[in-house]
């Protein structure tokens, strides 16, 4: 039986009694998707810490790829939790998986599930491949950590306000502050439960969504300042795009996370209902952002290239100029009208 809201109830219980069997006495690695985001890394660590109140003795957190926490997070509780990929478990009884829609984003990590006695995955993208033995996918969740609270309110984890930052990053991140369509009552009735534990909305939203270098800021006039509209694009709704290469981080000294926030600004640009951010991630490398206001099915896009996300807000990587990866994008529009 499905539930009004969300995965099934057998799920649910499937989860909770996978982690029954498994954690009491067994080694349990969580993951999230590489180049973490504030969902994936506070839905993982705000479950992990619910795990560790429950008094898992053998307990690791970790994602693929540059071992790296954006320097927004690096306050999260929780954060000891975090080993490095190569130190994680190498055949973990259980394994929980956070806001991960396919395995290959899982990168060299994704060998840690066939070895597992139980995976249990947590996630709300639509195009989630249902890669676990037990999928608590809810493509309605306004971010991962609405599952993980109601996965921790199963197994009898009352919410205190280290669950409730990171759980309360999470949610705020993927909503885009509370502004995208997902933001329902029921996120807002989830942020009241997070805000009612005593943490500090303000305080967490300045350092999330409101705290960047100086170098970063000069990063970014750059970076808009050669965006290029095209108004033609994606059946007269408008594109417009940009791209940002390794050479561009060098120069102003900047991580590759401070780029996260510059699809923000592009998106915002009126005449056009697609924007497209390209970053430089290695050689001929780059990875996509792709941002719809409402006429263009981007996750639909980005799924063509090998990438995913949701209908307004996905991903893929791309190879070669940035330039032809935009006129690939480009010519897939049209093709995914909502
Ligand atoms: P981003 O543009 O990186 O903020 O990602 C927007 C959305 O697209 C997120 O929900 C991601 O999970 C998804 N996404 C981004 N890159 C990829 C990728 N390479 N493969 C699959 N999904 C992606
Ligand atoms: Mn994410
Ligand atoms: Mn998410």
């Amino acid at each position: 039986m499905r539930t009004p809201h969300g995965p099934a109830d057998a799920d649910f219980t499937a989860a909770v009694a996978a982690i029954h069997r498994h954690a009491p006495a067994g080694r349990v690695l969580l993951v999230c998707h590489v180049n973490p985001d504030g969902d994936a890394l506070g839905s993982m660590l705000g479950f992990g810490l619910g795990l560790r109140r429950m008094g898992v003795p053998a307990l690791q957190a970790t994602f693929p790829g540059d071992f790296e926490v954006p320097e927004p997070f690096t306050a999260l509780p929780g954060l000891d939790l975090l080993v490095p990929g190569e130190q994680a478990y190498p055949e973990p009884d259980l394994v929980i998986v956070f806001d991960v829609a396919a395995v290959s984003r899982l990168g060299a990590l994704a060998d840690r599930l066939p070895r597992a006695r139980a995976t249990i995955v947590l996630d709300h993208h639509a195009s989630n491949t249902g890669f676990g033995g037990v999928n608590l996918v809810d493509a309605g969740a306004a971010a991962t950590s609405v599952v993980a609270e109601q996965l921790l309110a199963r197994l009898g984890v009352p919410l205190d306000a280290e669950i409730a930052e990171c759980l309360y990053v999470a949610l705020a991140t993927d909503t885009g502050s509370f502004r995208f369509d997902m933001t329902t009552p029921r996120v807002h009735e989830m942020a009241a439960r997070l805000i009612a534990t005593g943490i500090r909305p303000g305080e967490i939203s300045r350092r999330i969504f409101d705290t960047r270098p100086f170098g970063a800021t000069k990063l970014f006039a750059e970076v808009l300042g050669r965006a290029e509209l095209d108004p033609a694009a994606a059946a007269g709704h408008g594109m417009v795009w940009t791209y940002a290469t390794l050479e561009d981080l060098r120069r102003y000294g900047q991580r590759p996370y401070v780029m996260d926030a510059l699809i923000d600004p592009v998106r915002c640009v009126a005449e056009a209902d697609v924007a497209v951010l390209v970053k430089q991630t290695g050689e001929g490398e780059w990875a996509v952002s792709l941002r719809s206001k409402g006429a263009v099915d981007v996750s639909a896009v980005a799924v063509t290239f090998g990438g995913g996300g949701h209908r307004l807000a996905a991903g893929f990587t791309g190879h070669g100029a940035p330039g032809d990866v935009v006129v690939a994008v480009r010519e897939r529009l049209d093709q995914h009208l909502i």
